[in-house]
Formats: structure tokens, C-alpha cells, sequence
């Protein structure tokens, strides 16, 4: 992949949906109950277009506990 606008002083958060590569603007929290602990949180951050279908992944499932607007980097620890 050619990465011509790269640069570490625009880089931004993108979206954890495959291929996408978006500034992220929501955080998905879940847990996996056969993984991890009740209290543990794993992070994926979505743009806008895959919100609905990353948290429809995670709530088929039965893994999403919370989404949160993503404003800014340092807002969370991606895992
Ligand atoms: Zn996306």
C-alpha cells in the first residue's frame, strides 16, 4: 500500500474496521467472556460509515458493553 500522505504529524486514530483507514470517531468497548476477565476492556475505534458495523459484530456476539465518542488521541488505550 503506497502511503503518500503519511506523515507522523497528521497521523490520527483510524478506524479499526478491515481496510479502513478513516479517523476514528467512535471507541467500541468490549469482552470477550471466554478471554477475558469481567472488568476488561478491549478497544476498537471506529469512523462513522463502520460504527453500526462494528458494534452489530461485537453485539451478535454478546461482546459489546459500551460505545463513546473518540475526540482526541490519549482518550484511549488501544488494545
Ligand atoms: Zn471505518
Amino acid at each position: 500500500m503506497v502511503e503518500d500522505l503519511f506523515s507522523p504529524a497528521v497521523l490520527q486514530p483510524q478506524c479499526s474496521a478491515k481496510g479502513c483507514r478513516a479517523a476514528a470517531a467512535w471507541q467500541l468497548l468490549w469482552n470477550n467472556p471466554k478471554l477475558h476477565t469481567p472488568e476488561y476492556r478491549k478497544t476498537w475505534l471506529a469512523c462513522v460509515d463502520h460504527r453500526e458495523t462494528l458494534g452489530s459484530f461485537l453485539d451478535a456476539r454478546g461482546f459489546l458493553r459500551e460505545v463513546k465518542p473518540f475526540t482526541a488521541a490519549g482518550d484511549a488505550v488501544i488494545s
